[in-house]
């Protein structure tokens, strides 16, 4: 059936239609914010030195098919993972026993930890934490049965672009319901025919998420009492800024909550801890307005998850600044730490401790079987274990991705690479890596992307979904907001390996479910 569906898409374009939808889409892209800041590639040094410049995200031109079975089962599994991860943040134990393995081979795991060893023996000022997180999935073809949702990864930090999905949502909907021989509109194609990408309330649930865990947060706790905010900490230069206030914009407009964007670097220049509060309110003092300072609630982390962000002590001063502070964190390190691929590699383990029954107990044992379904084969490189075989046989190799504990993409080792490169590092070293089987989605799926140099680019193509979840809970285990909602299509090249928008792999895409 699935043949079907992808023969003959996307219908084919002349090149008067293809230039004519590109300048289509280009233009409703800046129009409507689907936006991001150009790479510094595309804008030669000198030529915009007050970085006024904006160009259309990378794009398809037509939304791709997506099994609706699959779609629909990674939006119902979505407040069981939200609960899963929240489960495993407050297991700091059992956390701990596996972040103790990677300590000694990752500098990155075995700082954020000592972060939380830090705060810890000082101890703790907020009991609540707040989730952000997408589940990314592929649909896996098998030879006769229906596409099997499988997850390529959980996020638990700076989950992104679902400002942006939803913009994309919003094009490709214009484009199929624009009337005939209007500027907008595609040539006829079956899959159109009274079809449309579903809704996308990505900025509603996250900004929703943010919002419960600002009321939640309770009244000013400093002397005498200020106004109370929400924290963005972002990356210096940020390319993908447009997402971001997508967010701030609806947190703003809707649910009148004062909003700041502050570069990671400036953490300690602008928040302050008053020494003498043992309650430790984090109080921000905007730079343009010094004499309105705001209490911060939240603070959303659009950084800090990648170790190339922390040039220095100064980095681990300010994460650690932030930690200890009153404010609720988006995540906080251990919920960060609850994210690391080794940890997705042991749920996925198939005999030894259910470890997901044990963190959802109580969950209805069928839904914790589709959970496991939405699992890939994941081993360890351990001496007795499979993955080192599978890993360093040359073509079992090809069936499978090598992952270090990193976020955002290219950080990965793919097929026929993975032998030369374990042999390349120390033994040792090994343990920071997890062993995980690929995924194959539909290898006959097309679309044209429009790549944000301009660049239109038709071919076989891979999609992979993200499911956008948020939760609030605290370090008893209640739950006080647990909700899913919104969606991220990206697609990529079938050749390429690697994913990810921002690092420059993927296009933004939407779903027309069959
Ligand atoms: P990151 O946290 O850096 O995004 P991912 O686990 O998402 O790491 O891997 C990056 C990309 O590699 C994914 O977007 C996907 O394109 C590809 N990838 C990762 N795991 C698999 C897999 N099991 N099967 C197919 N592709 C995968
Ligand atoms: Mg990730
Ligand atoms: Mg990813």
């Amino acid at each position: 059936m699935t043949e079907s569906i992808y023969a003959n898409y996307p219908p084919s374009l002349s090149p008067t239609q293809q230039e004519f939808l590109v300048t289509t889409i280009k233009d409703w892209a800046i129009q409507n914010g689907l936006a991001v800041r150009p790479p510094p590639t595309y804008v030669p040094e000198g030529t915009d030195p007050n970085r006024v410049l904006a160009t259309t995200a990378p794009v398809t031109l037509f939304p791709s098919p997506f099994p609706r079975s699959c779609f629909q089962e990674a939006e119902a599994l979505q407040t069981a993972y939200n609960r899963l991860y929240a489960t495993i943040t407050n297991d700091e134990k059992w956390l701990g026993k596996i972040i103790e393995d990677l300590i000694d081979v990752d500098d990155f795991v075995a700082n954020l930890w000592k972060t939380h060893l830090a705060v810890k023996e000082e101890g703790y000022v907020q009991d609540l934490s707040l989730g952000l997180f997408r589940s990314d999935y592929m649909a896996h073809e098998t030879a006769n049965n229906a596409p099997e949702l499988k997850q390529v990864e959980f996020n638990t930090i700076s989950s992104s672009f679902g400002g942006l999905s939803a913009l994309v949502r919003s094009l490709h909907y214009d484009l199929l319901t624009s009337p005939p021989g209007f500027s907008l509109s595609y040539p006829p194609h079956p899959l159109f025919e009274s079809n449309v990408p579903p809704e996308n309330t990505a900025v509603e649930t996250l900004s929703g998420g943010l919002a419960a865990a600002h009321i939640a947060y309770g009244p000013s706790k400093s002397s005498p009492k200020l106004p109370l905010a929400i924290l963005f900490i972002v990356q210096d230069g940020e390319r993908n800024v447009f997402d971001q206030l997508a967010l701030l914009k609806r947190l703003t407009d809707f649910h009148k909550i004062p909003v700041f964007r502050v570069i990671s670097s400036k953490i300690l220049d602008q928040t302050s801890i008053p020494a003498s509060d043992p309650s430790r309110p984090l109080v921000y003092t905007p730079p343009h307005s010094p004499t309105t300072p705001f209490e911060v609630t939240t603070v959303y982390l659009r950084a800090y998850y990648s170790p190339d962000e922390y040039k220095s002590s100064r980095d681990w001063e300010a994460r650690t600044h932030l930690e200890r502070s009153a404010a609720i964190k988006c995540p906080t390190v251990l919920n960060q730490l609850s994210g690391c691929k080794k940890i997705q590699q042991v749920l996925a383990e198939p005999s030894g401790p259910d470890h997901l029954s044990s963190f959802l107990k109580g969950t209805d044992s069928s839904l914790i079987e589709r959970l496991r379904k939405t699992f890939a084969p994941q081993y360890d490189l351990s001496e007795s274990g499979q993955g080192r075989d599978l890993a360093l046989n040359p073509e079992s190799a090809l069936k499978h991705v090598l992952k270090p504990q990193r976020e955002g993409g290219g950080n990965n080792v793919y097929k026929s690479e993975i032998p030369g490169f374990l042999k390349s590092i120390p033994e040792a070293d090994w343990k920071g890596w997890v062993l995980m089987e690929l995924i194959n989605p539909a290898a006959n799926a097309e679309n044209v992307a429009l790549r944000n140099d301009g660049e239109v680019l038709r071919g076989n193509v891979i999609s992979e979904l993200g499911v956008y979840g948020t939760i609030l809970w605290d370090n008893k285990g209640n739950v006080l907001h647990n909700d899913q909602g919104g969606w991220l299509l990206r697609t990529k090249g079938k050749e390429v390996n690697e994913g990810g928008v921002a690092a420059g792999f993927s296009s933004l895409d939407s779903v027309l479910l069959f």
